[in-house]
């Protein structure tokens, strides 16, 4: 059994024996000395552990970001940029937003983007949102209408007179106002 433990502490790649006895006040007591390709194989697998973790916590960031398909694998990098002046100056903007996000999002500046119909403000925001994500910042992507079915949820029983009265009015104030009279 001693003999077995013995071999077993020997390193069978570097042959450093990990075993050490020692005898504090009397007791003996035996530990375990980590040699380099342990301490190696350790990191290697707290890396891999640190890259999953980290995989999934973006994973579970984009299943929140509730991110139209369309719009999942948009990035900055990917825009095409030098068509249209006015683009350019936002794209610039909320680029330089992102790669500040420290200052930021964290001291919890925002940013206004508004422009005619199609112009690229979802394109804009969703490059935002995914850059954040890769970052790490929780980001919920949505609109007054989800917000409002958000708010409708909370009432359950009324909610689907509530829908049928005031659905149409999604993005205004009286929605969620006359809800609450
Ligand atoms: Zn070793």
């Amino acid at each position: 059994m001693q003999d077995s433990k013995k071999v077993a502490d020997i390193c069978p790649t570097c042959g450093k024996n990990r075993r050490r006895d020692a005898v504090i006040c009397g007791v003996k007591y035996v530990f375990h000395v980590m040699c380099e390709c342990e301490a190696k194989k350790e990191e290697t697998e707290k890396k891999a552990r640190e890259s999953r973790d980290r995989m999934q916590k973006i994973e579970k960031l984009q299943s929140l970001l509730l991110l139209g398909e369309k719009y999942k694998a948009v990035t900055f990098e990917r825009t095409q940029t030098g068509i249209n002046p006015s683009f350019d100056a936002a794209f610039n903007r909320c680029e330089k937003y992102c790669e500040l996000y420290e200052k930021t999002v964290k001291n919890g500046y925002g940013i206004y983007i508004f422009g005619d119909k199609s112009i690229g403000k979802t394109h804009l925001t969703a490059c935002m949102a995914n850059f954040l994500i890769s970052k790490y910042v929780p980001v919920l992507f949505t609109n007054l209408f989800e917000i409002s079915k958000a708010v409708e949820s909370t009432f359950n029983r009324e909610s689907s007179i509530f829908r049928r009265n005031y659905s149409k009015q999604l993005g205004t104030k009286n929605y969620i106002a006359k809800k609450r009279q």
